[in-house]
């Protein structure tokens, strides 16, 4: 039978969380260790470990089906492969940064000035875009020390907390593109690891949905029932167990992380007590 064969980042900042992705999925990899290859010994999947500028290419040309790395990449390499769902970590932005006593009161800032890089596609769009004139300089690495050293007026760079260019007394002034780790397949991936595929992002969605939701469960008087249910609808309807102490109810649900601390507050309100919250492992709707 046809394997999936996943390309991820072989050494760096994404290789451990896509490795851990694949574990959240329940994908176990033969060999912990990085070779240049492992397969999973209870999923139809190879996975290939490469560096990341190359998987686009390998995604491209069908040597890999599908691959994970920064959409950062994805767009500055501009290979012919499909963008399928983002996989919420590695976040950054691509911005550009200026040193740090430079007035700024705008992109045509950048109007005949010269800008270190090494994304130079994706910076030469947004200069396109807001029809600025300014000189791409395309660097390998440390991009950061190019204006200190006379290399450039400018950076256009991945920026994290924002430290880096702090510490080389640059100050961030546009944000032009915002990443994160993606799915990515080749196009017109064949039906055979297209069904694999497929089963692998359920698990992935799954996974995904476990860490935005908690299950929630509280004792409230059963007076206070109806406000309360309406508070944690849950996925189809909360589950109202009755307690040994009359006119009391247990009642179980599933709550979004993203609203947790305010309906906890709102639930105290109508009248909840011994709220417990625990975490899901998986959550398939
Ligand atoms: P490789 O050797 O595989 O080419 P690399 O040096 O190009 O690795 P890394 O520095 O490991 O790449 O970063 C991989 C990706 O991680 C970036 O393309 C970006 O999408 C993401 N990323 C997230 N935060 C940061 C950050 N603070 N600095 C750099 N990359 C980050
Ligand atoms: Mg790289």
């Amino acid at each position: 039978m046809r394997m999936l064969k996943l390309a991820i980042q072989k050494n760096g900042r994404l290789s451990e969380q896509s490795l851990e992705l694949l574990r959240t999925c329940g994908i176990r990899l033969s060999n912990g260790d990085r070779k240049l290859r492992a397969a999973s010994t209870n999923f139809p999947l190879e996975v290939l470990f490469l560096r990341d500028d190359d998987i686009p290419q390998y995604v491209e040309q069908g040597v890999a089906d599908i691959g994970i790395l920064g959409k950062n990449e994805v767009l500055e390499k501009a290979r012919k492969v499909e963008m399928l769902d983002q996989l919420g970590f590695a976040a950054c932005r691509l911005s550009l940064a200026i040193p740090r006593e430079e007035s700024y009161a705008g992109p045509a800032y950048f109007n005949g000035k010269r800008v270190a890089t090494s994304y130079p596609r994706i910076l030469q769009r947004f200069f396109a875009e807001q029809q600025i004139e300014a000189e791409i300089e395309e660097i390998g690495g440390s991009v950061e020390i190019a204006p200190g050293i006379g290399l450039a007026d400018g950076i256009f760079d991945i920026v994290s907390t924002g430290s880096t260019l702090l510490m080389n007394g640059l100050k961030e002034v546009e944000t032009v593109l915002c990443s994160e780790a993606v799915l990515i397949a080749t196009p017109g991936i064949a039906s055979e690891p297209l069904a694999l595929l497929e089963q692998l992002r359920f698990r992935i969605r799954a996974a995904q949905n476990a860490v935005i939701h908690k299950y929630i469960l509280l004792n409230a008087p059963d007076t206070a029932l109806e406000e309360i249910c309406s508070l944690i609808p849950g996925m189809k309807s909360p589950t109202i167990l009755p307690l040994a102490r009359e006119g009391w109810s247990s009642i179980h649900s599933v709550v979004g992380e993203d609203v947790f601390w305010e309906v906890t507050g709102q639930l105290k309100r109508a009248g909840a007590e011994g709220i417990l919250v625990v975490p899901i492992e998986k959550m398939i709707l």
